[in-house]
């Protein structure tokens, strides 16, 4: 017997059949296509699980459930996404629309926790009994594990790593809060960053490497002008790792897990990000002489977290 995990991204739907020990088998991915309408959306779920289960000969009498990440605040007990800005979501009984398409259970959760499960459970935190996953995407986002659970809150929205504030009074983040850590840390405010700091050096390798036109700038540019030393582009991401490590040490001090996991596009940068970062928070972790402390690794399952994180949310 199988699992459907489905990834659903503002910009793709992804969507695999993973076994029992989390390996994932197929998959099979479509434009998300909005704006669209909810019922529209769980109709183009059900096509590209159909397509998918088709093309690779798997019958739906082999599946027991699916699982669905969804990037917003999904009430599981109440069947409803509460909040997603990306599809214009509130209040809307979405898990329910999908269970009408379905013969099998459908369970939802969180997609940026569904990522995180899936490291706990197969990647970066496999084998431990906590950890925290900080994804640094276009916004930031996370999971927390504890004791082999992941920690919803009373009311599901547990785990918005990228809601703490790391700068009282700070740049005005999305949720309306100034100073998070996700206006600062995340891929978005890299390149934020990284505009203004060339705007304002013109003649530095990072102003050079965007020709006079800013919004060529991306998060790439950065790590590449960083290689060559240029110091515009090193002020920007030395900035960069102080606020994040100010917010991991605050989640590693509060919660001490056995694992600190970077993923999203920006783990990407591998060890040019890791090992500052690393060197950053030590002197900031409250427990630094204890024998044992929070490992910080990289992700380890790229974008097939998402699915197989849902795929594996039955496990919960
Ligand atoms: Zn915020």
């Amino acid at each position: 017997m199988y699992h459907i995990g489905i990834d659903l991204g503002g910009t793709n739907i992804a969507a695999g059949v993973v076994d029992h020990q989390h390996k994932l088998i197929c998959k099979a991915s479509v434009p998300t296509s909005l704006p669209r309408s909810s019922q529209s959306l769980a109709d183009g779920i059900l096509e590209l699980t159909r397509n998918m289960l088709e093309d690779n000969q798997i019958e739906l009498s082999q599946i027991d459930g699916l699982g669905i990440g969804i990037p917003g605040t999904v009430n599981q007990s109440a069947g409803m996404i509460e909040y997603a800005n990306n599809f214009g979501f509130d209040n809307v009984p979405f898990i329910g629309m999908l269970q009408q398409r379905f013969p099998f259970p459908i369970v939802a959760e969180n997609d940026a926790k569904a990522a995180a499960w899936a490291e706990y459970l197969v990647g970066a935190g496999s084998g431990c009994h906590s950890m925290v996953a900080v994804t640094l995407g276009t916004g930031v986002g996370g999971g927390i594990i504890l004791n082999g659970k992941l920690w919803d809150g009373c009311n599901s929205a547990a785990g918005e790593i990228g809601h703490m504030v790391v700068e009282r009074g700070g740049r005005l983040c999305t949720c309306g809060r100034r100073g998070c850590l996700e206006a600062y840390a995340s891929a978005a405010a890299l390149v934020r960053s990284a505009r203004e700091a060339a705007g304002q050096n013109p003649d530095s390798l990072l102003g050079k490497l965007c020709g006079g036109d800013l919004l060529k700038l991306n998060g790439k540019a950065v790590f590449q002008a960083v290689k060559e030393e240029d110091p515009t582009a090193k002020a920007v991401m030395e900035s960069f790792i102080r606020y994040l490590a100010e917010g991991i040490a605050n989640l590693i001090n509060i919660l001490q897990p056995e694992i600190l996991c970077i993923g999203g596009g920006l783990s990407g940068a591998g060890d040019s990000l890791l090992l500052p970062l690393r060197e950053a928070v030590r002197p900031m972790i409250y427990s630094k002489n204890s024998k044992v402390n929070t490992r910080i690794v990289l992700a380890e399952l790229g974008n097939d977290a998402g699915i197989i994180g849902a795929a594996g949310l039955w496990l919960l």
